[in-house]
């Protein structure tokens, strides 16, 4: 399909809590093309549906050279080990800011064609579940940090 342009922090639509997708159809298709085919580049390792100005429950991912998509994903699992790395988001570019996460993930949903799925990781992986689960329900990771790394995101996107 295409490559889309992607929504910048500010735009009310990163902040829309997105539906779950009922219909496994050809629109739906459609989006997960545009989202797999924004989300292969260098550096991209997950894009969310709001981000291409979609409120449907989708993301795809870009990791270690494997493409692929979740709709209606759930976190199933998070592990109770957290790491902290630098975090960054193609909908606030530039910017990079050390994140908690869980440091193991699970997420459940369906393939574009309705078919279960799931997706789990460590590293990477996890962090990429979280980031765009968190898309999804109009979250960005600017709302995980903390403290002075918070203050110094504030400060820089002011
Ligand atoms: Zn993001």
């Amino acid at each position: 399909m295409s490559v889309r342009v992607i929504r910048r922090v500010g735009d009310p639509v990163l902040r829309t809590p997105t539906d779950p997708v009922c219909d496994f159809d050809e629109k739906l298709h459609a989006v997960v093309s545009d989202l797999e085919d924004t989300v292969n580049a260098p550096g991209h390792a997950g894009l969310a549906a709001p981000q291409i100005g979609v409120t449907l429950r989708v993301f795809a991912y870009n990791i270690e050279g494997r493409i692929g998509h979740l709709v209606n994903p759930r976190l199933v699992e998070r592990s109770a080990e957290t790491e902290t790395e630098d975090e960054g988001c193609l909908s606030i570019p530039g910017l990079w800011f050390p994140t908690l996460r869980a440091s193991y993930a699970v997420a459940e949903g369906f393939d574009q064609y309705g078919q279960q799925l799931t997706l789990s990781g460590h590293g990477l992986m996890a962090r990429c579940l979280q980031h765009e689960i968190d898309h999804l329900d109009g979250r960005l990771y600017l709302d995980r940090l903390t403290g002075e790394t918070k203050r110094a995101a504030y400060r820089a996107l002011a």
